[in-house]
């Protein structure tokens, strides 16, 4: 449920029927706005009808969420969200660009990739220190050690770093060394580590699974929002299809969707989303046109020898040169970068 508090009610109002909600075993949020505090109940809603909320002089209207995502829809938060990255602004009018190898694979090889995303202009640096593989005999992440190595690059480097998180186990490790968690398809409805990163402060970038609706995705992203961190950006990455020219087939309709459903940022991971390096730069592009916040990009020094995903990672002059154009169609999009 929403409750729309009136124009005239105070912080105490806003405190003593938040009190209230949670007082009859409901979640209370509250959604501040520039003209009016808009305070939202989630849970089993006959239990607010008993408080009887509409006659509280406070309140203008209580109103009933109909998507069966609450937290994240547009419906309980007009406005669209903006979350923070280092200090980027990721929903803003700034288009974010996030690049880096699929996976760390040391000190030299990631500081040699992360300098070309830090010359180029990118926000911000990628790379998975624990990689969730279809075969067990596929390099697996360095783990620990991946996360210091990414944390030093970042550092060195001054940009942000996003890296993967694949079990409950691993929250608190991951929170310590990133700046960002990414789950990833294969986890998108692993609801333990949805609910353990819940309770984590720092941003979450959820990413779509591959056979997951748009609905799914965003029911995964009320997970971590209704336990309190409402630091969570979308990520379209592509589903599974009958096409059998790309990896996956990236859904770009899917962020038009998300933008119109959900206040929360949204990107797009064009390197997954097609497995094929000469079609991320236009799809990078596409993401733009569609409205995306932002894109997670793939590259790494020396695709051929990468570790994994070397066929969708681009050369470090294309991801330059990608940066470049991106420029060009954020600017037609009234978008900077
Ligand atoms: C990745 O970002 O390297 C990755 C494994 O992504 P996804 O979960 O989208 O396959
Ligand atoms: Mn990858």
């Amino acid at each position: 449920m929403i409750i729309i508090l009136r124009p005239s009610a105070s912080q105490a109002d806003a405190d003593q029927i938040l009190q209230r909600i949670s007082d009859c075993g409901l979640k209370p949020l509250c959604l501040p706005g520039t003209e009016r505090v808009v305070l939202g109940a989630l849970g089993d809603e006959r239990k607010l009808g008993a408080l009887h909320l509409e006659s509280h002089p406070a309140v203008e209207r209580v109103d009933a969420v109909l998507a069966p995502y609450k937290a994240v829809s547009r419906e309980m938060h007009s406005a669209s969200s903006v979350v923070t990255i280092g200090d980027f602004p990721v929903g803003s009018d700034r288009f974010f660009i996030v690049g880096g190898p699929c996976a760390v694979e040391g000190l030299d090889p990631l500081r040699l990739s992360a300098k070309v995303v830090k010359s180029s202009g990118a926000h911000a640096l990628r790379g998975g220190a624990f990689k969730p593989r279809t075969s067990p005999y596929s390099f697996q992440g360095m783990g620990i050690e991946g996360l210091k190595v990414l944390r030093q690059v970042s550092d060195e480097l001054s940009l942000p770093c996003i890296t993967e998180v694949v079990e409950v186990a691993d929250v608190e490790a991951v929170e310590s060394y990133a700046d960002a968690f990414q789950v990833g398809a294969r986890n998108m409805q692993n609801f333990r580590l949805l609910t353990a990163l819940g309770k984590a402060t720092k941003p979450v970038i959820l990413k779509r699974g591959m056979a997951a609706s748009v609905e799914d995705l965003l029911m995964a992203a009320e997970y971590i929002v209704s336990e309190g961190n409402q630091n969570v950006i979308l990520c379209e990455r592509g589903i599974r299809t009958f096409e059998k020219g790309t990896r996956n087939t990236l859904d770009l309709s899917a962020v038009c969707q998300l933008k119109k459903l959900s206040h929360l940022p949204v990107l797009v991971d064009p390197s997954h989303g097609t497995g094929v390096r000469e079609y991320v730069t236009p799809m990078a592009c596409a993401a733009i046109a569609c409205g995306a916040d932002g894109v997670l990009v793939e590259t790494h020094h020396c695709p051929q020898e990468a570790f994994s995903d070397g066929a969708q990672s681009l050369l470090p002059a294309q991801f330059e040169a990608m940066v470049n154009q991106l420029k060009a169609f954020a600017d037609a999009a009234g978008r900077v970068i």
